[in-house]
């Protein structure tokens, strides 16, 4: 069985670190990436199980990110969950639009990180030996 990875692509320092912590200890492959320029590469190199994606990143759009993933056929099955700091309803549509499978919006609980990464991938499944 192979490891699930996680892609967290993440601008900010402390919840780069926070979600790469988290992620961590649940025994989970995680690769990060600061800079949204070299997410859509990195997408493709490593097909994660799950990305993780900051909205608001340096000189680009998470948005913009999540919709070219999901118009191109090798990725777009990979699940996306947004986060950010938009509060506004417009904004949820706005990434949902773009064909983000869920929004979370900071600051994330851990419970709630939790059970957002856990519809995705199973955070229960017990290890094989
Ligand atoms: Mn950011």
């Amino acid at each position: 069985m192979h490891q699930r990875k996680v892609l967290i692509v993440e601008d900010n320092e402390l919840n780069l670190k926070l979600f790469y912590d988290l992620l961590s200890m649940k025994k989970l492959e995680v690769i990060s990436c600061k800079d949204g320029h070299k997410a859509l590469g990195l997408v493709e190199e490593e097909m994660p199980d799950l990305i993780l994606m900051d909205i608001q990143l340096n000189g680009i759009s998470g948005i913009d990110l999540i919709k070219t993933i999901k118009q191109n056929k090798d990725t777009q099955k990979i699940p996306i969950i947004a986060i950010t700091a938009f509060a506004m309803k417009q904004d949820e549509a706005r990434i949902m639009g773009a064909g983000s499978d869920m929004y979370l919006s900071k600051p994330v609980s851990i419970d709630k990180f939790f059970d957002a990464v856990n519809c995705y991938i199973n955070l229960n499944e017990k290890e094989t030996v």
